[in-house]
């Protein structure tokens, strides 16, 4: 099965012709403009392979949110309200459909991750997973019962609050909520509150800032491991590669949970992982949501 995906970040698109198995034939990447000259660019790539790799089953849009995933709503597949300019209640489905005349499926970035980690990376068997990306923002998927997880709209799990690590007066970056998870813990809180990204940091430094972001990232951890029940929860993005972080976050997370309730596979090594597609999570999300889109 040969279907096409888009990973619609905010600062790049990435477009690729993948298989049901993973692999992917073609792959371009550009930064994202403006909604119009950046859906062109992605229509370009993926009518140019039609004819080459083509036809496709399906196209898979893995994008940043909000999003309006509601089945029935007219506004299905339209980006909501976002800071981003000129971004705010465009569609993303509808040119795609029309361009290609395929079944076209839509999630969330991190939702396509998480539908990616189950089939091809370190969620294989699972049917309740959680995926967390950490980098410029933290966002987190759910799959429960084997499928992303909507309600009213997609889960903010990035937003959940966290408890203030001890000596912490960082004000917090979020420009909705200040102190939120993502607000204390993103790439950018690090880096304003350390005074230099978590990779340009050493010694003492750098020891206390991985200390730090383990204890929070294991708090918005535990907020998702209580509210939705995971068999496994997958950490990507650029802050899970600090050295020794996932490891922390393990440790804090068991003291943080205090033995409720009790299980011995929320404190097992494999409980708590790093993404098993890495960094390809993303576009690969792109991949798995337009498989799934075919095979319904
Ligand atoms: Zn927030």
């Amino acid at each position: 099965m040969i279907v096409g995906g888009i990973e619609a970040g905010g600062t790049k698109f990435v477009c690729l012709i993948g298989t049901d198995s993973g692999d992917v034939l073609a792959e371009t990447r550009f930064p994202t403009r403006g909604p119009a000259e950046t859906l062109a660019d992605a229509l370009a790539f993926l009518r140019e392979h039609v004819s080459s790799l083509g036809p496709f089953a399906a196209i898979g849009i893995a994008a940043f949110g909000p999003l309006e995933l509601r089945p029935g709503s007219l506004r299905f597949g339209h980006v909501l309200a976002t800071p981003k300019p000129g971004w705010s209640y465009v569609d993303l489905v509808g040119p795609v459909r029309a361009a290609l005349d395929v079944p076209v499926g839509i999630d969330t970035d991190v939702n396509g991750a998480a539908v990616a980690e189950r089939r091809w990376g370190a969620a294989q068997g699972l049917d309740n997973v959680v995926y967390f990306t950490i980098g410029t923002g933290i966002g987190g998927g759910a799959l429960v019962a084997g499928r992303p997880v909507h309600g009213l709209v997609h889960p903010e799990m990035g937003h959940v609050t966290v408890p203030r690590e001890p000596g912490d007066d960082f004000a917090g970056t979020c420009p909705f909520h200040g102190d939120c998870f993502e607000g204390m813990a993103c790439g950018p809180a690090i880096a304003a509150r350390w005074g230099a990204p978590a990779q340009d940091l050493d010694g003492e430094a750098a020891t206390r800032a991985v200390a730090m972001e383990a204890g929070y990232v294991a708090s918005g951890v535990r907020n998702a491991v209580y509210a939705l029940a995971p068999q496994r929860v997958v950490i990507g993005g650029g802050v899970a590669d600090l050295p020794g972080l996932i490891p922390q976050v393990r440790a804090r997370l068991a003291a943080t949970m205090n033995g409720y309730p009790g299980l011995d596979d929320q404190l097992a090594d494999d409980f708590v992982v790093p993404a098993g597609l890495g960094s390809r999570a993303g576009p690969l999300g792109a991949i798995a949501l337009g498989v799934a889109a075919a095979t319904g």
